[in-house]
């Protein structure tokens, strides 16, 4: 029982974290809440530290079969239509960090995950199996199911996302942070774009109190657009006032988003129109991580964003539930078979809960520089033109993860 790990949902982070511990000699048993793995979502951005894994597994086929590497990042001003900023990215991001930047539909990454996981006969797949509860034990953990299934295991693993069951039996119930903001995605063929505009690279358009992304996924003959706006479900953007914050479908109307950013200039409009059907999503989190002990206690370890939930303002939120679960793996491997689930949590937390503080205040910060208007709008245009590439890197960021393993 000691070498089984009990992983609770099936998004990105638990399947990256029931492949890393397999691999390592665990048995898994994974529980996901919904009764099938469904095409939701739109898409993702994977900093070359998150590509590195990938590779370390074996992916790397995988991943170039259903992803872009987009040559560029460029700003621009969402009104005025002028360019801001620009950093290369291409073969200056594999000649500087060993690996490319990738954009990718979250149900490629997701799919391919699912894929590897499945290849592994130590992982067994439980869907309709959500989480109800759990027991700490001396020798081990007891997990309860709403459906009344039960598992007994070495240690579990709490993968299940920002409105996490296990943070809270773990942590306390604290509600989520409400950020204000809203997310409308939705996605153009590349064959509907202007020439210009099917450029393979992440552009995000920066204006007072709104900012706008898009990149290439599916090879780059898709592109995800991504609208994100301040205000609040239901006062103006989607269905009724009350309606679900944690769903990521909300039905959206173009017009009440073209009402939310004003006047954009004619390339962002383009690329705007394209999009068929809008989805929209209200963007919560939590303060940063405080301290290891909010990662990890006893038999128990929070991963993803059950752990730390990210405004996508940098977007890392699967890049630091892909890395959080290699460092759980490269643990569990140097236990050859007998893990002190206690100690190798110590270690994990302490390996990951500053990079992760890091990167979840770097985020919320960007936010606030996306949306800057007045004073603090002209000094960020300013700093963007002297420094923009070397303002746009983060070599602390895209060089990691860092190995645990390496003091
Ligand atoms: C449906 C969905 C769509 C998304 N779309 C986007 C997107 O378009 N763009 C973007 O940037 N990010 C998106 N995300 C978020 C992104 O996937 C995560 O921020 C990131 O990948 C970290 O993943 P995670 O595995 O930690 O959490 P999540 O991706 O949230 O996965 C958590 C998983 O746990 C399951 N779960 C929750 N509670 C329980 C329970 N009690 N028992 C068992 N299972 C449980 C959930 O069903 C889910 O599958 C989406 C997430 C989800 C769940």
């Amino acid at each position: 029982m000691n070498n089984k790990v009990v992983v609770a949902g099936g998004g990105i982070g638990g399947l990256a974290c029931a492949l890393a511990l397999s691999r390592a000699g665990v048995e898994v048993d994974l529980l996901e809440q919904a009764a099938a793995f469904g095409e939701v979502g739109a898409g993702l951005q994977l900093g070359p530290n998150a590509v590195r894994v990938l590779d370390a597994w074996g992916l790397t086929e995988a991943l170039h079969a259903v992803a872009a590497f987009p040559e560029a990042l460029q700003v621009r001003d969402a009104h005025r239509s002028v360019t801001l900023g620009r950093m290369r990215l291409g073969a200056l991001s594999r000649a500087r960090y060993g690996q490319p930047y990738a954009t990718i539909h979250r149900v490629d990454l997701h799919g391919l995950l699912l894929d590897a996981v499945r290849l592994e006969s130590r992982i067994r797949l439980h869907l309709d199996s959500r989480l109800a509860g759990y027991e700490e034990r001396p020798d081990g953990v007891r997990v309860t199911c709403e459906n009344e299934a039960v598992y007994e295991a070495g240690a579990l693993v709490g993968a299940d996302g920002l409105w996490s069951r296990v943070r809270s039996e773990m942590l306390g119930a604290h509600p989520t942070r409400v950020s204000g903001h809203l997310a409308y995605r939705g996605m153009v063929s590349a064959d509907d774009l202007p020439g210009l505009l099917r450029e393979p690279v992440v552009t995000a358009w920066l204006g007072p109190h709104v900012h706008v992304v898009h990149y290439p996924v599916r090879r780059s003959e898709w592109f995800n657009v991504v609208a994100v706006v301040e205000g609040m479900l239901g006062h103006g953007h989607g269905g009724p006032a009350g309606s679900d914050p944690q769903s990521w479908s909300h039905e959206a109307r173009q017009t009440d988003l073209l009402r939310a950013l004003g006047p954009v200039c004619p390339d962002l409009r383009a690329m705007l129109g394209g999009v068929g059907e809008w989805k929209l999503w209200a963007l919560n989190d939590r303060a940063p991580v405080a301290s290891a002990a909010e990662h990890a206690r006893g038999r128990i370890a929070l991963l993803g964003d059950a752990a730390h939930p990210l405004r996508p303002y940098l977007a890392q939120g699967a890049a630091m539930a892909i890395e959080d679960a290699w460092t759980l793996g490269r643990l569990a491997d140097e236990a050859s078979g007998q893990p002190q689930w206690a100690s190798i949590f110590a270690r994990y937390a302490q390996t990951r809960w500053q990079r992760n503080a890091r990167v979840q205040s770097r985020s919320q910060r960007n936010g606030t520089i996306f949306h800057a208007s007045g004073a603090l709008r002209l000094a960020r245009n300013l700093a963007m033109a002297v420094a923009g590439e070397s303002l746009m890197d983060n070599p602390w960021l895209y060089s990691g993860p860092p190995d645990p393993l390496a003091d």
